[in-house]
């Protein structure tokens, strides 16, 4: 039988790719997503991937849905935390909520999904966990000191839970995209996004489907010693 993937945030930009990537794998995907009905309808039409509506930074929403998703579809052997938002500003414009809301989503996000879905892996013997984190969270970035704290926060999660789920068979890793052309980076000012590219060396933007391959390298049944592990894929921007 397929192994079910729950891919949050799937349902538009990377999250879709990583979606097609994880079908394309063979298995049984579901797509999580936080409020555009409108996107996550046009999604499944367009893919055939069911998707499914909650917070990924509320944690008892977390524990039922994946629990009412595991006796529909099966055990959730894989977790791919992908959904993630940003609430920019300078830090001494930046509000308590704008932190808050930032911190509770893109890292409290990546908590709640393991709490709910990593004991079933670590009783069964197997699982994948990969967490997108980002360029932002290896480097910093100006205006982003909620985000860059969170995806920092990702990158260490990451490395913790990999040590508890070594023994069992479940690995856990984590992708740090560099910019890459979706809604997120379609936010940025124009003339922001050309300095930022400018200092890309390969002279772009990234494309979903190239953090998409990465994921599923994690997520493949061969990809068993890599645990721990934070793969940057961002056009050689930042050498980690
Ligand atoms: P998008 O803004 O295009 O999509 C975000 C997805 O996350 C949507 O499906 C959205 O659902 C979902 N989401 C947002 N909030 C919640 C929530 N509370 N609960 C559940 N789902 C939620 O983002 P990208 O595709 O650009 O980014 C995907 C991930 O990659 C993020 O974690 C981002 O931080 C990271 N990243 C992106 C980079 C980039 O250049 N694009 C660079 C580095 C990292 P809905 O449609 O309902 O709003």
């Amino acid at each position: 039988m397929a192994r079910v993937a729950i891919v949050t945030g799937g349902t538009r930009g990377i999250g879709e790719a990583i979606c097609l990537a994880l079908k394309e794998q063979g298995r049984t995907v579901i797509a999580n997503y936080g409020g555009n009905d409108a996107a996550a309808k046009a999604f499944t039409a367009r893919t055939g991937i069911p998707s499914f509506r909650w917070d990924v930074g509320d944690h008892e929403a977390c524990i039922h849905n994946c629990n009412d998703l595991a006796a529909e579809f099966g055990p959730i052997d894989i977790v791919v935390n992908n959904a993630g938002i940003t609430r920019d500003g300078v830090l001494h414009k930046m509000s308590f909520d704008d932190w808050n809301e930032v911190m509770r989503i893109n890292l409290g996000g990546c908590f709640n999904m393991a709490k709910a879905t990593f004991p079933g892996m670590r009783e069964r013997g197997w699982g994948r966990i990969v967490n997108i984190g980002s360029i932002n969270g290896q480097a910093g970035q100006y205006g982003q000191v909620n985000y860059a704290a969170a995806k920092s926060g990702i990158h260490g999660f990451t490395k913790a839970l990999a040590q508890e789920g070594a023994k069992f068979g479940v690995t856990v890793n984590a992708i740090a995209p560099g910019y890459i052309d979706t809604d997120m980076v379609a936010a940025v000012p124009a003339p922001v996004l050309e300095k930022i590219v400018a200092k890309i060396p390969v002279g772009r933007l990234g494309h979903a489907d190239e953090i998409a391959r990465g994921v599923a390298f994690f997520t493949s049944e061969e990809g068993g010693f890599a645990t721990g592990s934070t793969m940057s894929i961002n056009g050689g921007q930042h050498m980690y």
